[in-house]
């Protein structure tokens, strides 16, 4: 869904539309499992820079809520997690801001990004705050065991045949190093 400067300038968008897993591409590591439900308005902010500059801006307040399956940091096994999240954002024109003191004007604590063309993408947003959306680390459960280093095999359906790797000779000699400096 394009949201179009051209349809802004007479009047504000109100959207609420949901998305079937598979319209937004959210990319290898995180997929979408249930419908993602939006809805927020988009109105344009004219915004005076200078001398008879006028930046046409997008405002962009909505929420989102849907379920994505990644994996487990662990074990690597699919995990469901339910999304939701609320966002406000400011989408400044391409090549509006050359220096990082232009993108600072005065927009307090709304994140600025950028639109090319005539037009923002809902799209292209909504993979940006599901993405942003999901924990960085995501557990199937607690006190998940992961996989063992050796043989790779879920040790949450099972201990493996593999023994504990050996102690490394080189901690020995630290360890007799300690008792010694201790005397
Ligand atoms: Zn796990
Ligand atoms: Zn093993």
């Amino acid at each position: 869904m394009l949201i179009r400067i051209r349809d802004l300038q007479l009047q504000r968008l109100e959207f609420n539309e949901a998305f079937q897993p598979g319209a937004i591409d959210l990319g290898a590591d995180t997929k979408q499992v249930a419908p993602l439900h939006t809805s927020g308005k988009a109105e344009l902010i004219e915004e005076n820079r200078g001398h008879k500059e006028i930046l046409d801006d997008i405002r962009l307040v909505g929420k989102l809520e849907t379920e994505v399956e990644v994996a487990c940091a662990r074990c690597l096994e699919p995990v469901r997690q339910p999304l939701s999240r609320e966002f406000e954002l400011l989408y400044r024109p391409q090549g509006a801001d050359k220096t990082k003191q232009d993108a600072a004007v005065s927009k307090g604590e709304t994140e600025i990004s950028y639109y090319e063309g005539d037009g923002l993408l809902l799209e292209d947003v909504l993979r940006e705050q599901v993405l942003l959306a999901v924990p960085y680390r995501v557990l199937c459960q607690e006190n998940c065991k992961g996989l063992c280093p050796t043989c790779a095999r879920n040790l949450n359906t099972g201990a493996c045949d593999c023994k504990e790797a050996p102690p490394d000779p080189r901690w020995n000699a630290l360890g007799t190093l300690g008792e010694k400096l201790k005397k």
